[in-house]
């Protein structure tokens, strides 16, 4: 979902190892995958625990693809990515550091959601391109394909909004930086990705969605806190 430039998160630990990038989960993350199951347990019993669960899992593989087309791509440019994060509301990878050049932030804001793309369209054919019913819980092998390709769709969509931090806020910060400097780029950047982050919450509230709400809590911190890193950073030569 997003990349940026912190350490790993709190109440995180490792799962695994790919591209000398660790995979981390959060204990949020952790909670989330108990109450999907207890919620489906409820409603239909072991069998439905292990569907929601193992489709819950497949969809974070997706969500771990993506991040890795970001790091690929960050790669390219020589920049390291630590670790990549799962948290309920999406992966954040960590870069060592977000390239200044708008070119270089570009391709690596849009690799994630082009990873989407194609695996929504991979999917898709899959399902022989048929309409998807997303409606209710996957419970056969197709719909769970016909579901994926619903998610990679809704994730390269997601991603797209103009939330900087988020990847297509950043591909707006990239495109400012064109015409005005760094810093001013990345201060209009997160004034419209903190307006973007409101409008999430509170229709996350009016809905009521509360994944949504989060989220627009999580963006906006992450707008608030990269200006001010911006700020306190002293003007750097792009090169
Ligand atoms: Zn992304």
């Amino acid at each position: 979902m997003d990349i940026q430039q912190i350490k790993p998160l709190r109440f995180s630990f490792p799962i695994g190892r790919l591209f000398q990038t660790e995979l981390r989960m959060h204990g949020t993350f952790v909670l989330f995958l108990i109450w999907i199951a207890a919620d489906q347990f409820s409603s239909g019993g072991w069998s439905n625990a292990a569907w929601g669960v193992g489709f819950v899992c497949l969809v974070f593989a997706c969500v771990v693809m993506h991040e890795f087309g970001h790091v690929l791509a960050a790669r390219g440019f020589g920049i390291r990515t630590p670790d990549i994060t799962l948290l309920p509301i999406g992966g954040v990878a960590h870069l060592e550091r977000i390239p200044e050049d708008p070119k270089e932030e570009i391709i690596v804001a849009i690799a994630g959601p082009l990873v989407s793309a194609l695996l929504s369209l991979i999917f898709w054919s899959a399902h022989g391109f048929e309409p998807v019913n997303v409606q209710h819980q996957p419970d056969s092998f197709m719909e769970v394909i016909g579901s994926l390709a619903a998610v990679n769709g809704g994730l390269l969509v997601f991603n797209l909004i103009p939330a900087f931090p988020m990847d297509g806020g950043r591909v707006l910060r990239a495109m400012l930086g064109f015409r005005i400097s760094h810093l001013k780029a990345t201060q209009l950047a997160a004034a419209i990705g903190k307006f973007i982050a409101l409008l999430m919450a509170g229709l996350g509230i009016a809905v009521p969605m509360p994944m949504l709400v989060l989220l627009g809590m999580f963006i906006y911190t992450s707008a608030k806190r990269e200006a001010e890193l911006a700020e306190s950073q002293p003007a750097k030569t792009i090169y």
